[in-house]
């Protein structure tokens, strides 16, 4: 059955299945799209706590899977470790850096053209080397206020479908399937964050909004770096 966009309302799914449902759910649908796009699919690895229950279901579907790493200068060096250790056991990820030289600080002056230049252009990169049709994302609609919006499966530009099979799942779920499976994380999380990204634009956050402490100070405060919200294909002004 192909992949078609779909219109659903998540947080009811989400309430609705339990935590083995909704793994065999994800998994179904990563199986369906790679069934579809073989190796047209490919998984976009942010190196956090949902892209490794992403990268792990991948993998349980074809070890064959590709993804790519986007990063940027201003990970953490633990981020960066991670990312070395990841990259040696799986191969098949490939790593994306933008290292154009940009003003000083402008993470604080332009945090939407900082993201801009630092991770969708090379996202864009990305799907542009690898012939991406099909792009696998570790999105979920509970993670914060700008995240509530999505689908499970969607096409937000041309030629190109986005599957987010973890939309529906929560914080406490993403955590048990790392336990039960013994999935490796980011050694940072440790510290107490719940949502990583760049040094300069994270924090430790408390409270119920999972992304609260990403860009605070900013306008960005809680929101997105741009990758699930700027064109990824085509033509486009950064
Ligand atoms: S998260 Fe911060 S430092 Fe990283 S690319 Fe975005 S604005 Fe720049």
């Amino acid at each position: 059955m192909a992949l078609e966009v779909t219109n659903e309302d998540v947080r009811s799914l989400g309430d609705g299945l339990n935590f083995a449902e909704k793994v065999q759910r994800s998994l179904e649908l990563i199986r369906r799209a790679y069934e579809e796009y073989g190796d047209q699919m490919v998984v976009a690895n942010s190196l956090g706590k949902d892209s490794c229950v992403v990268w792990d279901l991948a993998k349980q579907v074809s070890s064959d899977i590709r993804g790519f790493i986007v990063t940027t200068r201003f990970k953490p060096p633990e981020t960066i470790e991670f990312m070395k250790q990841t990259v040696a056991k799986y191969p098949e990820l490939r790593v994306y850096k933008n290292d154009q030289p940009i003003e000083d600080k402008l993470y604080l002056s332009d945090p939407d053209r900082c993201c801009d230049i630092l991770k969708v252009q090379p996202i864009r990169q990305a799907i542009e080397e690898m012939d991406v049709a099909c792009w696998v994302t570790g999105l979920r609609c509970t993670e914060g206020r700008t995240r509530t919006e999505f689908q499970e499966i969607e096409q937000r530009d041309k030629g190109l479908v986005k599957l987010n099979p973890i939309l529906i799942w929560d914080e406490r779920e993403i955590w048990q399937y790392l336990a039960l499976y013994q999935v490796p994380v980011n050694p940072f999380y440790k510290k107490g964050y719940r949502s990583l990204g760049c040094a300069p634009c994270t924090q430790i956050s408390y409270g119920a909004d999972e992304r609260s402490g990403r860009w605070i100070g900013t306008s960005k405060c809680g929101g997105e770096c741009g990758i699930h919200t700027r064109p990824l294909t085509g033509d486009y002004q950064i």
